[in-house]
């Protein structure tokens, strides 16, 4: 049995007009209620109170009520009913054009019958039923029904736009669940999923309705705040999505305890368009991440300019590599009592055209989050070992040199095949290199790369575990790496021999070093008095400016020469100390 359809029907007439009045009043109209408005104040009134299975306008199509009418149903029933427009001026041109606004069907009230108006409304709810699913397939998230990324998109363009005529601002805040991956891992995906979905609910709960919530990638969400004041207004929005993770949730018998990183952009005032706004909020986001998660993090202008300055190096590494502008430096790394040189450290700089000679530190990390440090450091190691067999061929430095490995070489699968290709290019022996690779980043490493520290032994190459002591390595580690070295950090040993953690902590790791038979080495030394107290804690060997900055290969060479006549001078810290007191003196 067919229902009775419930209509809203706005005409400037209302239930007087008299042609309207004979199709749904008269005999045979039983198949529909009708909610006859005159004006869009009265259809404003009626969509408050009720659910309409379909709208019926009948101003001309041309009046300008009618344009604000549909405007009025599509903004507060989107998705919900089809609307029916029954004009006496029909024309093919004026109903394709309303078909473009989203009504479903421009129908000629001068040819209609009782029966055709009836069978275009059924039809008409059966095709909005049909496009809202298919709609909501390519516009809403099928896991949590939030908006998804498509949909956000449009969201945040139309609130932009709305924002400039009312003069309001609209935040745009990124959340990104900390260590998610370690939900799916620990409990499995389904669990995962239903996490999402509560994760989802509570938000949409602590959002108002005109606000958009949408999941725009695995853990990652988005809120657009629209009608907002000022700044003054992100906070308090911001601690409602952080608390809102705070209880945990409840899966399958499982608690689940989460927290999430939220990046916040305010428009107009951090970035006049979308594109922009949204960098920015990914920017603050990175930023919240990076400061430790758990937090929020609202866009800071200065990111922009790191993220600029980011992004022109970036620009110009992928030149570098191919206009030849990298050289490697070379510093002495010394015995610590005889001061005889034991090997060399190379050090990469870049001679950039413009900014002139840059220093790793400004553009290894861009590197490493390129991926270019996989060229450039496999440049580095062919340089160091074509140096020091240029070197040999001439009679100068033959000590082994060090080269410092990224994390991120050493986790491409490939890196032992690099390293053992490029020694046999240059017809190198093994011993003569030493690879300097961070704490931290040997401790992350897992799987199959876990393994690289002995495939590295087994070759006859030795490791270094470079800034020693600002990582975590747990003693049971160390003692199971095949290290060789431990370089004790510079941060350490630029407070000797005065501040006293420093130098409990470095008397501490050379002990440690000592007793596992790991030669330590002291980074930065630059006074006579930082060499003093490390020859008499027994730390093994010694670099720093105190005996010589890295030098150009050529300036490394004529160091390397004069070197044995400076040496004893340089390494007798008594001597030095009673020189010393006798000027005093
Ligand atoms: P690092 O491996 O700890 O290198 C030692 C740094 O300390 C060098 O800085 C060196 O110039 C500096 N240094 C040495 N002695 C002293 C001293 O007495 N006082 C002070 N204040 N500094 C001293 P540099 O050359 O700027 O390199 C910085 C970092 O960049 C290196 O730290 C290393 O982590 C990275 N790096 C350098 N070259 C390469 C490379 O070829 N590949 C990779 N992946 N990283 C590199
Ligand atoms: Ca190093
Ligand atoms: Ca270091």
């Amino acid at each position: 049995m067919k229902t009775k359809l419930h209509l809203l029907l706005v005409s400037n007439q209302g239930s007087t007009h008299p042609q309207l009045a004979d199709l749904l009043q008269g005999e045979g109209a039983d198949w529909a209620d009708v909610c006859w408005c005159r004006s869009r104040a009265e259809a404003e009134a009626a969509l408050v109170d009720g659910s309409f299975d379909a709208f019926l306008l009948n101003p001309g199509l041309q009046d300008p009520i009618c344009q604000d009418l549909v405007a009025l149903v599509q903004n507060r029933l989107s998705f919900q009913a089809p609307l029916l427009v029954l004009t006496p001026d029909w024309t093919w041109d004026l109903a394709q054009e309303a078909l473009r606004d989203g009504v479903t069907d421009v129908l000629d009230l001068s040819q209609l019958d009782r029966e055709t108006l009836e069978r275009a409304v059924h039809c008409a709810i059966e095709r909005k039923r049909v496009e809202d699913r298919l709609l909501a397939y390519a516009l809403f998230d099928s896991l949590t029904g939030l908006a998804n990324r498509k949909c956000f998109t449009a969201r945040l363009q139309e609130s932009l736009a709305h924002a400039d005529r009312t003069g309001r601002s609209v935040a745009l805040f990124l959340l990104d669940l900390d260590f998610f991956k370690h939900v799916n891992d620990n409990f499995g995906h389904p669990t995962g999923d239903e996490v999402l979905r509560s994760v989802a609910n509570r938000l949409r709960r602590r959002c108002r309705r005109t606000d958009t919530v949408a999941r725009i990638g695995g853990d990652e969400f988005a809120i657009i705040a629209t009608h907002l004041g000022g700044p003054e207004h992100i906070i308090p929005i911001a601690r409602k999505l952080s608390d809102c993770l705070e209880e945990a949730i409840e899966v399958q018998g499982n608690r689940v305890f989460l927290s999430g990183s939220l990046g916040v952009a305010l428009y107009p005032h951090d970035g006049r368009d979308a594109d922009s706004l949204l960098r920015n909020a990914d920017l603050a986001l990175y930023q919240a991440k990076n400061e430790g998660r758990r937090t929020y993090r609202l866009f800071d202008p200065v990111l922009d300019s790191r993220a600029k300055e980011h992004q022109a190096i970036l620009h110009d590494l992928h030149l570098a590599l191919r206009n030849d502008e990298f050289r490697l430096y070379f510093q002495p790394i010394l015995d610590a009592r005889t001061g005889e040189v034991r090997s060399a450290e190379a050090l990469i700089r870049w001679h950039h055209s413009r900014r002139g000679v840059v220093p790793p530190d400004t553009f290894i990390e861009v590197a490493e989050s390129s991926g270019l440090i996989l060229p450039i450091g496999e440049w580095v190691m062919k340089a160091a070992c074509e140096q020091m067999k240029a070197w040999r061929a001439d009679g100068g430095p033959d000590v082994p040199v060090a080269v410092n490995i990224s994390a991120v070489q050493v986790r491409q699968g490939c890196f032992m095949d690099t390293l053992s290709r490029t020694l046999q290019q240059c017809e190198m022996n093994p011993q003569d290199l030493e690879l300097e690779i961070t704490e931290t980043a040997l401790m992350n490493l897992d799987g199959e790369q876990a393994e690289v520290p002995q495939h590295l032994t087994d070759l006859g190459v030795r490791l270094s575990l470079d800034d020693f002591g600002t990582g975590y390595s747990s003693l049971a580690y160390l003692k199971r790496l095949p290290v060789c070295k431990l370089k004790i950090d510079r941060s350490f040993v630029s407070g000797l021999p005065g501040g006293d953690d420093d130098s409990l902590i470095t008397h501490a790791m050379v002990g440690l070093g000592n007793a596992l038979q790991i030669t330590t080495v002291a980074e930065g030394v630059e006074t006579p008095s930082q060499l003093g107290f490390l020859q008499e804690i027994g730390c093994k060997q010694v670099q720093g400016f105190y005996f010589s900055p890295p030098l150009p290969a050529d300036e490394f060479a004529d160091w390397w020469r004069r070197w044995p006549s400076m040496a004893s001078r340089c390494m007798d810290v008594a001597a030095y100390n009673n020189r010393r007191r006798m000027r005093i003196a």
